[in-house]
């Protein structure tokens, strides 16, 4: 069986690159629709977007979409890993500008509005991504890989400087809610010193100390400071199942990432596509359903967002 959201869910909140005001609704769609966003303001032009690795273009510190008229949508990662996380795989994510806003940056508010209204169960047969063999792509200095597995397990390890951060490790296997109760509110974060670059290229307009972790050497500046010790390792792993949401049906598989971003697991996601050998397209069976990210979570609406802080 696939899932869909019960009934639409709304959003209001800026976006974290561009600055700008962004109303973002999340509809229901039928079985084998897949995820797509939606550029309400696009009167003109073909105002759909797929969510899909084949529409990504680079742009630094985000995942951005793009289709062939031309018409982008940004920052779909939290969205994207909200959505995989519970387990919907088809739904329509439609927005009044270029990106979706940032709220608190992390998943959290995506996913308690998704567990509020509960999913609808469409009865038609799961399709999964089934890893065959172990895939690697270097990246400057990251390092990402697929592995095969029973289920999709999402290892990350990180290294910075600042003995705040430092280095940070952490492996999760996706079944049973693992995503909603141990990764959606963990934010996304940057040093106090690389702002002004971002600024000067046009990123990070719309960030402030309530919607990422910002850090000044060894001292958090965002009130209230850290969810987690390790928030950081924890939000690279929210993004990395938010982007490899981008293969358009869930994967069982290993991802590995090391020191990685949005393009390092883009380019292992086309890496991927570029060979049948590396991979095939299964109906999932009844227990790899159950290994599925969002199996093992109350789909029945009203739902509690239950973290481990
Ligand atoms: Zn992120």
């Amino acid at each position: 069986m696939q899932f869909t959201i019960a009934s639409k869910v709304a959003f209001e909140g800026v976006g974290l690159h561009s600055g700008k005001r962004a109303k973002m609704v999340v509809h229901p769609a039928e079985a084998n629709f897949g995820i797509w966003f939606l550029r309400g303001d696009e009167k003109q032009r073909n105002s759909l977007i797929r969510a899909s690795y084949i529409n990504v273009v680079d742009k630094p510190l985000c995942t951005r979409l793009i289709n062939e008229d031309g018409v982008s949508v940004s920052t779909v990662e939290h969205v994207m890993a909200a959505l995989a996380g519970c387990g919907v795989q088809n739904a329509i994510v439609e927005l009044d500008t270029e990106e979706v806003p940032i709220l608190d940056g992390c998943a959290e508010n995506f996913v308690k509005e998704i567990l509020r209204v509960g999913l609808k169960t469409l009865e038609v047969k799961q399709l999964a991504l089934e890893i065959l063999e172990t895939i690697e792509v270097k990246h400057n200095d990251a390092e990402v890989s697929l592995a095969p597995s029973e289920s999709l397990e999402i290892e990350f390890e990180i290294d910075f400087d600042e003995k705040i951060i430092g280095k940070q490790f952490k492996s999760l296997n996706m079944a049973n809610g693992a995503f909603v109760h141990e990764l959606a509110s963990s934010r996304t974060f940057c040093r106090q010193a690389d702002i002004t670059e971002m600024h000067s290229k046009g990123l990070a307009l719309g960030g402030n100390y309530d919607n990422a972790i910002v850090f000044d050497k060894d001292v958090v500046l965002s009130p209230g400071g850290l969810r987690y010790r390790d928030e950081a390792v924890r939000h690279k792993m929210l993004d990395a199942l938010g982007d490899l949401a981008l293969a358009g049906m869930p994967i069982i598989g290993r991802f590995r990432g090391i020191r990685a971003g949005h393009q390092a697991t883009h380019k292992l996601l086309t890496k991927l596509f570029s060979s049948s050998n590396y991979y095939r397209i299964i109906e999932c069976s009844p227990a790899q359903l159950e290994s599925l990210p969002g199996a093992g979570l109350d789909k029945a609406g009203s739902g509690v967002l239950r973290v481990s802080h």
